[in-house]
């Protein structure tokens, strides 16, 4: 973790008496000589820990600390006083907003140590802000636990996992088996890492590592065999549990035996419980695994796991049709028959051949059971071959969605502007800003991909946040060196405008940054608002009231109603790239266009087309009314620079065509 520090002191001997002393000891400092001063700084410096004079003129210490509490609640505050001052920074320190009081004249070695501790509560509580975040937004079982093995918090998949709702502050330990309680202890998970142990219901689960921090471990239980399936199939031994079937597929492996491993899964076996109650469920699945057994005879082995999925092992196979037909053989005259209060169950069938898929039995196995997972969701598929690159896919998903906990903290976010062209002006009369990011790993990764994943997964506030700030700061210095780039738009997310706090944070922000209201556009997409209209109504009207403009993004993709608008402040109607990429083909297509130009136009709006990328098209929606265009036909997505160069240029070519 970079060290980064801010002193705030109007004394300037003794900020750089401090600065001396801490950098000297690896701190990396800035410093600022009033309260206002220190708020401009901390719109661009990511810093950890603020270290305040209380008594300065203008803005007290009390009163910038009660600021960054409510804008940067992630950092850590230190107030360095005289002593006479200590009755009033109680107050600050009982309501949270400073952590530690230190007293003028300090003692050196004294002040370096609250400072370490400083980092180390930011670190402990960036952790546990992250980690309540993930364990909110995940359909997973997540625990975040403590060492050594104590439940700080749960989610409540995890909750009912563990079969106990009151479970913050117990230990793990309780819910496991005797033998693999030191197991879980020895074994310090790393993130990406997983073991599996069983826990006293007899559940085996698969433990993975999501995130780990100075303290404690997000972890994600996977339940890979059901305790009480198998406690209720008595009259089954012959099933085998996820540990015997590892060491059957080791066994195959170590012996060079040719085998199939088929996964067996009713589709909706969820709803179809709940619809026929958990016991007459629990009758089906012994029917089925009966069937399976007798069907399969002394050819094999059949195991049963959680989520409902059977496993078939069939060895000794020739080649995949031999296998095919093997399987086959066994499987279709039990998945063919009425199973389920006379009806047919509908299977997800997935399989893998042993060794040609993988040379390690867990790996092997868990992929095989994800990809079947997977299938299950997906209604069209039947009989299908172990699908690498999906479970690659899906994989590689996870592991974005973990490193987006961490993109806004190791800036590996940044904007890009495309520039709006303005038909009636013949010149750029706006940009929209767009988020780009960049992984060390992973490369360059789409917005496409991974804002559907941070809405997902609870990150979305916090990058939406870094765009909105981002981006003000931008508009506003632009503004002030004189360029005339009409107006930003910035994309806001629905969970952003469900934020408690968010109306409050744009005030504060435009009268941080300096940006001019006027100078911005939002864009919402029209599904949301739809969905929230009562909400967003009122949310809109300050917006607008702020002199924000509004503008419905991706028109055309969801409702397409216009009907709700008129309910709503909105100034810009964009119609999605979809709507309009058939337009030089398709005579529907431009009179739809049309008509919805003629609508947004009797309603007051302008008529922003996205996505053009020839000069046909171009033409085209400018005969039919259209407003603005953005789309590659005009520039892509740009730097910085490249984007004010790239207006410079139109600036010159506007001049000339007068
Ligand atoms: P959007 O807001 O509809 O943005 C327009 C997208 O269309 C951008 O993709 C842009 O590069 C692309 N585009 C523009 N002109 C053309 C064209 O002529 N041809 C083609 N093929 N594409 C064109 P991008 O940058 O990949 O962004 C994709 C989506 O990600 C955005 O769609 C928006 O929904 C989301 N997004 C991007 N930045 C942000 C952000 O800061 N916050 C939020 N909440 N969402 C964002
Ligand atoms: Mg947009
Ligand atoms: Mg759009």
């Amino acid at each position: 973790m970079d060290k980064s520090l801010l002193l705030v002191d109007d004394d300037v001997g003794i900020l750089k008496a401090l600065t001396r002393l801490l950098t000297r000891s690896g701190y990396s400092v800035k410093t600022a000589q009033s309260g206002e001063e220190a708020l401009t700084l901390l719109l661009n410096y990511d810093c950890k820990v603020v270290l305040t004079d209380f008594r300065m003129p203008y803005m007290d210490g009390g009163q910038l600390l009660s600021k960054i509490k409510r804008l940067y609640p992630d950092i850590v505050s230190l107030v360095i006083s005289g002593y006479s001052d200590f009755e009033s920074v109680k107050s600050l320190l009982n309501a949270g907003s400073a952590y530690r009081f230190l007293q003028k004249p300090w003692e050196d070695d004294e002040l370096l140590g609250e400072i370490a501790n400083a980092f180390t509560h930011y670190a402990k509580h960036l952790f546990q802000h992250q980690s309540q975040k993930m364990l909110l937004a995940s359909p997973d079982a997540l625990i975040e636990i403590s060492h050594p093995n104590h439940i700080v918090q749960a989610n409540i998949t995890a909750r009912k996992l563990l079969g106990s709702s009151m479970i913050e502050g117990r230990s793990l330990d309780e819910f496991l088996v005797e033998t693999d309680r030191q197991r879980l202890q020895e074994q310090a998970l790393a993130v990406g890492q997983s073991m599996s142990i069983r826990l006293i219901n007899h559940t085996e689960l698969e433990v993975s590592c999501r995130l780990a921090g100075p303290y404690g471990l997000v972890l994600c239980l996977n339940p890979v065999t059901d305790g009480e399936l198998l406690n209720t199939a008595v009259e089954l031994p012959s099933l085998l549990n996820y540990q015997q079937l590892i060491s059957v597929i080791e066994q195959y492996l170590d012996s060079n035996c040719s085998a199939v491993l088929v996964v067996i899964k009713i589709r909706s076996f969820e709803l179809w419980s709940r619809m026929i109650g958990y016991s007459e469920a629990q009758r089906t699945i012994e029917d089925i695994a009966l069937q399976l057994l007798n069907s399969m005879g002394a050819r094999g082995e059949l195991a049963l796991l959680a989520n409902e999925q059977f496993v078939l092992c069939l060895p000794d196979v020739a080649s995949e049709i031999d296998a095919l037909q093997k399987a086959a053989s066994i499987i279709d005259p039990v998945t063919g028959k009425a199973n389920l209060m006379s009806s047919k169950l509908d299977y997800a069938v997935s399989y893998c051949l042993i060794p040609e898929d993988g040379d390690e039995p867990r790996t092997v196995l868990n992929n095989l059971l994800l990809g079947n997972l997977m299938m299950a969701e997906d209604p069209v598929r039947m009989f299908m071959r172990y699908d690498q690159q999906a479970i690659e896919r899906k994989k590689h998903q996870i592991s974005l969605n973990q490193a987006l906990f961490h993109a806004v903290q190791q800036r590996q976010l940044f904007l890009n502007f495309q520039p709006k062209f303005d038909f009636a002006k013949y010149t750029l009369s706006g940009c929209e800003a767009l988020i780009r990011w960049q992984h060390p790993e992973f490369g360059m990764v789409s917005p496409a991909l991974f804002i559907p994943l941070a809405e997902q997964h609870g990150q979305m506030v916090d990058i939406g946040y870094w765009v909105l700030k981002t981006a003000f700061i931008t508009a506003a210095k632009w503004r002030s060196q004189g360029i005339h780039f009409g107006k930003m738009a910035i994309n806001i997310s629905g969970r952003q405008l469900m934020e408690p706090d968010f109306i409050h944070w744009i005030k504060h922000h435009i009268q941080l940054t300096g940006v001019e209201p006027t100078d911005l556009e939002f864009e919402l997409t029209e599904t949301f608002l739809l969905n929230n209209l009562d909400d967003c109504a009122i949310t809109l009207k300050t917006f607008a009231e702020l002199g924000i403009s509004i503008a419905i993004d991706d028109f055309g993709t969801g409702y397409s109603s216009l009907s709700y608008l008129n309910k709503l402040p909105i100034n810009v109607l964009k119609i999605d790239r979809s709507l309009v990429l058939d337009i030089e083909s398709n005579l529907n297509t431009e009179s739809l266009v049309a008509n919805v130009v003629r609508l947004a136009h009797d309603l007051n709006m302008k008529v922003v087309v996205e996505g053009i990328e020839t000069l046909d098209q171009l033409n085209i929606v400018k005969v039919l009314g259209c407003d603005v265009v953005q789309g590659y036909c005009i520039s892509k997505p740009q730097s910085e620079e490249e984007y004010l160069a790239l207006l410079t240029s139109f600036e010159s070519l506007s001049a000339t065509m007068g």
